[in-house]
């Protein structure tokens, strides 16, 4: 090196350009990421309350929901994001334990905090959380219990734990029975190859929960479009159309000149005919079902019904997509290409009355693989949540089947875990030993978190159910409404193992992700808005779409 005086300072940034290393770094994503795991905190569990959230609009969404929560909230400092992304991945793989996979996500961080306080570098603690995860999967893989598809009661009982204390409480014996129902039908018409897209679940406001009804095919919510249509056709054959069968009005003004009534007449009938041979085409392809996509004319209408063809219109996309996997019709565009072979079946489609409101039920379906539950309740918000509790449900019962290991809950578990890593911890050397002790407390923060949103006291709580552990009750957890340490299994409290192995799994991998960022540089320039990670945000200014 040479003189090194005089020398200009050198900007290899653009202007504007924010840059945190080091520590403070470290220090400032860690904090954030630990915001995040808080906020959730105090939903998890049967006794975890809810969240209000209120939307620049005004609307309002109530919700115990983790991912939910975390997605309204519309976290923006980069660290937050990438934890707000793994309850986003726990919502996609299993669709339950969203609030789980954050808070253990944050409780690593905050032991890891601990250890950097020691010097202890971010790889190391890296290594050791790896090792710590790998074990905790086999762990978990030990003590989990086989079961499928023929094991009803546990599917029960694994839908009723997705359901306790959320929105669909007070009917969750009724939704377990239904959702296990959904399932088992699909499992029939499929033998266990199904996903959860295959359950639909349609809400309409009114009624009580216990109308909430399961329906062997689909419900559209829309109503025959002529009272003169018939109100149920049986082996029906569906048209599913996405063009309008409306004359279009002219893009420019046009000027019609009449001068005589007879012309006005035949201009008249001219579209009248038109409309005719649009019906007509239906008509000859043999559907006596219409669903459109768009809209139909009052005069097509007409027509329609008088052909006795039950039509429908203005359909949603997605229920279009629905109706065409379900009854195996194709979905046409031009009618001229509408024939027989387009067409979908179904046994039975009728108008019934949901409230004072029709709907149209396709049921019988050519493809058995379609089920929708109705949810019914007294207002959007309450339907709202028990269609997302259904939804955890739903997504436990088809995990537990995927993997066919399920795991007891009410924190045993993770107690469990923590006994089997602190010994494993004692089998290593060197500074690993210490990070992987730091996985393994940072496990028991979900019975500890358990404890506390039920009122209890959560130093006793984990003090108890770790003696009983030591005790060989593997099982052994808390009963967040007593207090009292209970066989979680026998309780009928399970999960999927799934649940466990995906939190744990993505929990450590975005830990150590977080943990192993020591450069910040944020090039919006403008100071505002926050530091993004490096290479986390193309060019887009923030709030563009
Ligand atoms: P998540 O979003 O992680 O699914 P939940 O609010 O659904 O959060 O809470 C799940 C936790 O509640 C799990 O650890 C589960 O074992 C526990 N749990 C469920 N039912 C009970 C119960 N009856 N008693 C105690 N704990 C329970
Ligand atoms: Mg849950």
């Amino acid at each position: 090196m040479t003189n090194n005086q005089n020398v200009q300072p050198i900007f290899i940034l653009p202007e504007g350009s924010q840059r945190t290393t080091g520590k403070s770094a470290q220090r400032n994503n860690i904090m954030a990421a630990k915001l995040v795991a808080e906020t959730v905190r105090t939903t998890l569990g049967p006794k975890g309350m809810d969240k209000m959230l209120v939307d620049s609009l005004g609307d309002v969404v109530v919700t115990n929901d983790g991912v939910t929560i975390l997605e309204e909230m519309g976290v923006e400092h980069p660290a937050a994001k990438m934890i707000v992304e793994i309850a986003k991945t726990q919502e996609d793989e299993v669709g339950d334990g969203t609030t789980t996979a954050v808070v253990f996500a944050g409780e690593l961080l905050k032991n890891a905090e601990e250890l950097l306080d020691k010097n202890i570098h971010p790889t190391v603690i890296a290594k050791g959380f790896r090792l710590a995860n790998k074990k905790a999967l086999d762990i978990l893989d030990d003590i989990s219990v086989k079961i499928d598809i023929k094991n009803s009661d546990v599917l029960k009982k694994i839908a009723v734990t997705a359901m306790t204390g959320k929105g669909a409480e007070s009917a969750k014996d009724l939704f377990a029975g239904l959702v296990v129902g959904a399932v088992k039908q699909l499992a029939k018409a499929n033998e266990e190859f199904f996903v959860r897209d295959d359950i639909k679940i349609e809400k309409k406001v009114g009624g009580k929960l216990e109308d909430t009804q399961i329906v062997k095919g689909l419900i559209i919510d829309k109503e025959r479009v002529h009272s003169g249509m018939p109100a149920c056709i049986e082996k029906a054959k569906i048209a599913l159309v996405d063009s309008a069968l409306e004359i279009k009005n002219t893009e420019i003004d046009a000027k019609i000149q009449i001068t005589d009534p007879s012309q006005m007449q035949a201009f008249l009938d001219q579209e009248e005919n038109m409309l005719k041979q649009m019906v007509e085409k239906v008509a000859a392809s043999g559907a006596t079902i219409l669903f459109c996509q768009k809209g139909i004319d009052d005069l097509a209408q007409h027509f329609l019904a008088k052909k006795g063809i039950y039509a429908v219109r203005r359909v949603k996309k997605s229920d279009m997509e629905a109706l065409a996997k379900a009854t195996n019709a194709s979905i046409v565009t031009n009618l001229d290409n509408l024939t027989a072979k387009e067409l979908g079946y179904a046994g039975d489609v009728a108008a019934r009355k949901v409230g004072d409101e029709e709907m149209t039920y396709v049921e019988e379906c050519r493809n058995p693989k379609s089920v929708t539950i109705l949810v019914r309740g007294g207002s959007e918000h309450v339907i709202d949540e028990v269609k997302r509790a259904m939804e955890d449900a739903i997504g436990d019962i088809v995990a537990a089947l995927q993997l066919g290991k399920v795991v007891a809950g009410a924190g045993s578990p993770e107690i469990e875990l923590g006994k089997r890593l602190r010994k494993y911890s004692n089998s290593l050397s060197g500074r690993e030993q210490l990070a992987v002790l730091a996985f393994a407390n940072a496990v028991e923060v979900i019975p500890r978190t358990l404890a506390e949103n039920g009122g209890l006291d959560p130093i006793d709580v984990v003090t108890e159910l770790k003696s009983a552990h030591d005790n060989k009750r593997i099982w052994a957890g808390i009963d967040v409404f007593s207090g009292k340490v209970i066989d979680a299994w026998s309780k009928g409290i399970i999960e999927p193992l799934k649940i466990k192995t995906q939190a744990v799994n993505s929990a450590t991998e975005v830990a150590i992700m977080i943990l192993r960022i020591d450069d910040v540089i944020a090039s919006t320039g403008g100071g505002q808005e926050p530091p993004m990670p490096p290479g986390g945000m193309g060019g887009m200014p923030p709030g563009m779409m």
